[in-house]
């Protein structure tokens, strides 16, 4: 008993144009593709759905996703510590809301209780509660060793180095069971005025972490806007670094380097969202913020161009949570890539299907036999109007293992030799 769909074009997650084809799922996966001129022959009980020229393709991945941040574009609420009860229910409702997006992946950059992201990502995976499959990440660490959500970013040169501090927070995390864990490397000037500049941890506190991970099996992720953090989190083997804003000649060459083990998320819809929402929220807002989020804007578009000159693995996500950058806004991410970064949709759509599935280390970002049927069926071209995405009215199915979250086709006759 098998899912087919036949008269729809394929866009396969690799960074090839979409061809007319048809689908058969079954269970959880992929079974077949058939591309035209051949075609699926549906099995005796399958249930056969026409997409009449729509496009099939990987479910999207989000590489910096922020579930309990609080803010959707359904709910706005502020960040904050809250119970872990609440944070749970939080994250439960942005998980549905980007999966309604179309969005079946979701790496996640930080959490603020660790207990509510473990148990989102057991009821999303065990389908109790609708929601992206899950990478799981720590609470965004900042130095000496204050718990969970802090936006105070006094820089390291206000304290001590305390690498074993920092090793133990790793591998305190890991002992959790969390498979990421996040540092702040520089401030968030959103927060703390001017801080995306300044360092929060030293050297070897940064190199004690990428051992410790390493010891533990964990990966790092970091919240990089300097050229020196860039570097360190290269140096100690961390596994995706953010933002990037201000990398330096010598961090590119870095990164280029590192190429075949780094993911880069420059995030580029918070930085928008910084610069035209915030200050309405009164982030952001004084004269000397809004020229420091100018320039933010400007050499994020540099650097995003530079990295695809490169081939660097430059991925979609852009840390939406945020009242003035709500989770829902995520396919804003795809546009950027194409108007600041000059990634053609094709290009965009690769690095949000089939990298996105590289970096999450699942058999996930592919239409390709034996992978996990995560997948949405488009009204339109999204490797032509890749804005389509935008509205998750355009999203006539989506599916997540093989199972339909929404379907809004009905059932085409079994054709006659098959019945
Ligand atoms: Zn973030």
């Amino acid at each position: 008993m098998g899912l087919c769909i036949t008269n729809i074009r394929i866009f396969d997650g690799t960074p090839t144009p979409a061809r007319a084809g048809s689908v058969r799922i079954e269970g959880e996966r992929i079974a077949a593709i058939a591309y035209a001129p051949d075609t699926i022959t549906p099995q005796a009980d399958d249930t056969v759905f026409d997409g009449a020229g729509r496009t099939l393709m990987p479910g999207l991945i989000d590489c910096h996703v922020h579930l309990q941040l609080g803010s959707t574009v359904e709910a706005m609420g502020k960040p904050g510590n809250f119970p872990p009860e609440q944070l749970a229910l939080t994250a439960a409702h942005a998980g549905r809301v980007l999966l309604d997006h179309g969005f079946t992946g979701a790496f996640s950059g930080g959490s603020s209780s660790a207990g509510a992201e473990l148990a989102v990502k057991a009821a999303f995976d065990r389908g109790t509660l609708p929601g992206p499959r899950m990478v799981t990440s720590s609470m965004e660490k900042l130095p000496g060793g204050a718990p969970g959500l802090i936006f105070k970013f006094p820089a390291r040169d206000t304290r001590p180095s305390d690498p074993a501090a920092v090793a133990a927070f790793v591998e305190e995390m890991a002992g959790m069971g969390l498979q990421t864990v996040k540092f702040l490397l520089n401030g968030v000037s959103a927060m703390d005025p001017g801080t995306n500049l300044t360092e929060q941890f030293h050297e070897d506190e940064i190199m004690a972490a990428g051992e410790a991970a390493r010891r533990c099996g964990v990966e790092l992720t970091a919240h990089c806007y300097t050229a020196a953090s860039v570097k360190v989190a290269i140096r100690a083997g961390f596994r995706l670094i953010y933002h990037c804003n201000y990398s330096d000649a010598e961090a590119l060459d870095m990164i280029e380097a590192a190429k075949d083990t780094l993911f880069v998320g420059l995030a580029p819809g918070i930085e928008e969202a910084d610069h035209i929402r915030a200050p309405k929220f009164g982030v952001m807002a004084s004269e000397g913020q809004v020229a420091e989020q100018a320039n933010a804007v400007a050499t994020k578009k540099a650097i995003g161009q530079e990295l695809r000159r490169r081939g660097i693995r430059s991925l979609p996500g852009g840390d939406y949570g945020f009242p003035w950058n709500p989770i829902g806004l995520n396919a804003r991410d795809l546009e950027l890539f194409v108007e600041w970064f000059g990634y053609s949709p094709v290009e965009t759509l690769h690095a949000a299907t089939q990298l996105g599935g590289e970096l999450m280390r699942m058999e996930i970002g592919q239409v390709k036999e034996g992978y996990l049927a995560d997948l949405l069926l488009v009204s339109g071209d999204p490797t032509a109007n890749i804005s389509l995405l935008r509205d998750p009215a355009n999203l006539a199915m989506i599916i997540k293992g093989g199972a339909f979250h929404k379907n809004t086709l009905t059932p085409a006759p079994v054709p006659a030799e098959v019945a």
